[in-house]
């Protein structure tokens, strides 16, 4: 599909609603859902629950959210701090998933690019600068919509040990602050229930 033609559909709209602009990150997790809600449609019956597992937290995991539905507050969307543009997704009744590696070199900037980013950061950038910038970026943004899946994504399916449930814990007030806290998240310290915060 044509770039333009996505960027102006709906579900990607409502993606840049959600994030707060439009970015290269954001049409990787764009690209990621479609490829994955592709393969779930195929693979799964209609009331098991979809979870995905994302191994960075930058922009992209916003366009996850909200097209696959999977968020954190649901406890479907699982974030592991690994650094990587690995996603997975998986129902929660068999474990049988998708696993998707971007590619190398996928969202290297070149070295205008780069040289752009820093300026725009440590505002240092002109005008027309800031021009060139936004051009690049709208570029690279395209450049990904209309790759296929194959160019984006190493795609293997998976099989994944499937979390726990979120589980309902009446919260104890830490001896610290007093804070209502979840019991397990308490750590024992000289006879004392003390909160992550306290610690
Ligand atoms: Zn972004
Ligand atoms: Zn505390």
């Amino acid at each position: 599909m044509l770039a333009e033609k996505i960027m102006a559909s709906e579900d990607f709209k409502r993606c840049e609603q959600f994030h707060g602009h439009v970015c290269p990150g954001l049409a990787i997790g764009y690209q990621a859902s479609k490829a994955a809600l592709a393969w779930l449609e195929e693979n799964r019956s209609v009331d098991e629950e979809i979870v995905a597992i994302v191994e960075n937290d930058a922009c992209c995991v916003d366009a996850i959210q909200v097209l696959t539905g999977c968020t954190f507050g649901k406890g479907n969307f699982i974030y592991k701090n690994h650094g990587k543009m690995v996603f997975t997704f998986f129902s929660r009744n068999t474990g049988k998933g998708l696993r998707l590696s971007m590619k190398p070199g996928v969202l290297e900037p070149d070295e205008r690019y780069r040289q752009l980013i820093e300026k725009v950061r440590d505002n240092k950038a002109t005008d027309k600068d800031r021009e060139e910038f936004a051009q690049l970026h709208q570029q690279r943004t395209e450049d990904i919509l209309k790759k296929s899946m194959e160019n984006l994504f190493t795609m293997e399916t998976t099989t994944v040990d499937l979390p726990p449930k979120a589980r309902m814990e009446p919260s104890e007030p830490c001896q610290v602050c007093g804070e209502p806290t979840m019991p397990s998240k308490l750590e024992l310290v000289n006879n004392k229930m003390i909160c992550r915060d306290c610690l």
